[in-house]
């Protein structure tokens, strides 16, 4: 059987041919991450391109995720500059004369939202000033913990009510592109509340003039307000990502593992996939082996229950973005072989769509009691291979879906194996098609039962069906 758990892997200078491409995908990469913080239209659009071929050609099915910057700030100086503990620093959004030091930020309308008291954090939270006043060319800050401010490292406001929301100017730019590239996931960086995930959800209707087979939301949680909002943000998105990089410089980093377990079960309750992010193997950006702490790390998000785990420098600009994802699929399959990576309990308390819920669990509760090799359904959306997915069968769970759009972006669902077809013309059909191929693949074989679950019938019908079928 393949991994259940799914691996979202940042494709960056390490990982751009498409013979590591490639490599990847065999390695078990299911999804291709973009970093927009990064890269030309030019080299994002050939790398996208690159990443198409190479899925056609490993026959792997291979989801594109486009990472906008989102409201990141960064320091504006173009030279760097030393800071101590306890000097006083004129806090601006365009440079200064003057004697006293000068921290530029580049973004607007930041400066003037700061209030006494609250934090600015320069490079990973590694440089700390605090607000202490205002000036009439911005604000005044002390130095906590002092250090070389070197020029567009990136800032955190932790405290401060940001003025802007989840996709900037630049983002609008981007997503018009990736939306062009026909990308399968979009991640916002920085959300802060349900609303602005609405609006980019309409922004990108209106875009592409559509309501179905759209881009799925990746609402990333890296932000103190978005712990705050975190119900109406999971709601709001298709897809959560636990973004620790982000998230551990704006609320404390010895609480991160807290948040992780807590975004994951609140993920599960909605049934909302979720992705476990950042540092995951971080040592293996040099390293060929990967230290205990983070093979650790990797095993316990399985056990958390989380669908998807990712790679980010380790697979990006690393010196082993193949071992990388190998080793990364390796501890899946060995957590997921052991007994502590157990049937998900919390999926009994779905907050939505419970009635669906219940008949779904009908579908795992027949496979568990008839020794069923697989639970096989047909899925327009995506939705009824979600529901299955969330209580974490052992099972195999094979999807037939029509949609191009859905079939990839099952890519990032736990334990789903998804086929398209574009020939079948009835639920029957597919059903006939999606055994034969699974036969084929080997997956099952005559005698072999399976548990066949069939979400919405053709004509509108509201009429579900579970049943065993044996494989002729
Ligand atoms: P980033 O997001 O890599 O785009 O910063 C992930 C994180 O903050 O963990
Ligand atoms: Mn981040």
């Amino acid at each position: 059987m393949n991994k259940r758990t799914k691996i979202v892997a940042t494709i960056g200078p390490a990982s751009s041919s498409e013979e590591v491409l490639k490599d990847m995908m065999l390695a078990g990469m299911n999804v291709a991450r973009i970093n927009f913080s990064h890269g030309t239209h030019e080299a994002n659009g050939a790398l996208m391109d690159t990443i198409r071929q190479a899925s056609s050609e490993t026959g792997k099915n291979i989801a594109i995720m486009a990472d906008l910057q989102g409201p990141r700030i960064r320091v504006g100086n173009e030279k760097e500059f030393e800071i101590t503990e306890g000097e006083t620093v004129i806090v601006s959004d365009s440079p200064v004369s003057g004697n006293e030091k000068n921290l530029v930020i580049d973004a607007d309308h930041i400066v003037g939202a700061f209030k006494v008291g609250e934090r600015i954090l320069i490079e990973d939270g590694t440089k700390e000033l605090k607000i202490v006043g205002k000036t009439e060319n911005g604000a005044k800050a002390e130095v906590v913990v002092g250090g070389t401010v070197k020029p567009r490292k990136g800032i955190n406001v932790p405290d401060t009510q940001v003025p802007f929301g989840a996709v900037t100017e630049k983002d609008e730019k981007d997503l018009e592109f990736a939306l062009s590239k026909d990308v399968d996931f979009i991640a916002l960086s920085f959300v802060s509340n349900g609303k602005e995930i609405e609006e980019a959800k309409e922004k990108i209707r209106k875009i592409l003039g559509r309501e179905t087979d759209i881009p799925e939301i990746v609402s990333k949680v890296e932000r103190k307000e978005a712990i705050k909002n975190i119900d109406e943000i999971v709601k709001a998105s298709d897809v959560v990502m636990v973004a620790r990089g982000d998230l551990g410089i704006e609320m404390d980093e010895t609480n991160v593992v807290v948040y992780q377990k807590q975004i994951i079960a609140k993920c599960l309750e909605f049934a909302r996939p979720v992705i476990v992010a950042t540092q995951m193997l971080d040592s293996m950006i040099n390293n060929p082996i990967p230290t205990r702490a983070e093979v650790s790390d990797v095993s316990n998000a399985v056990i958390d229950h989380t669908d998807a785990v990712m790679l980010s420098g380790e697979s990006a600009n690393g010196s082993y973005p193949v071992k990388a994802v190998e080793t990364m699929a390796k501890i899946i399959r060995n957590t997921e072989k052991s007994a502590f990576d157990d049937y998900c309990k919390k999926c009994e308390h779905v907050q939505e769509n419970k009635e669906y819920a219940a008949l779904v669990c009908s579908a795992h509760d027949m496979a568990r009691n008839s020794d069923a090799k697989a639970i096989l359904c047909i899925s327009r959306s995506g939705f009824t291979a979600r529901m299955l997915s969330l209580r974490r069968p052992q099972e195999m769970l094979l999807v037939a879906t029509g949609s191009e759009k859905t079939y990839r972006q099952t890519a990032i669902v736990w334990g789903v194996d998804a086929y398209l077809f574009s020939e079948g013309e009835n639920i029957e059909e597919y059903l006939n098609l999606m055994i034969c191929r699974a036969k084929e693949e080997k997956r099952i074989k005559a005698g072999d039962s399976v548990v066949v679950f069939m979400g919405g019938l053709p004509g509108g019908k509201k009429m579900r069906l579970v049943g065993i079928r044996e494989i002729e």
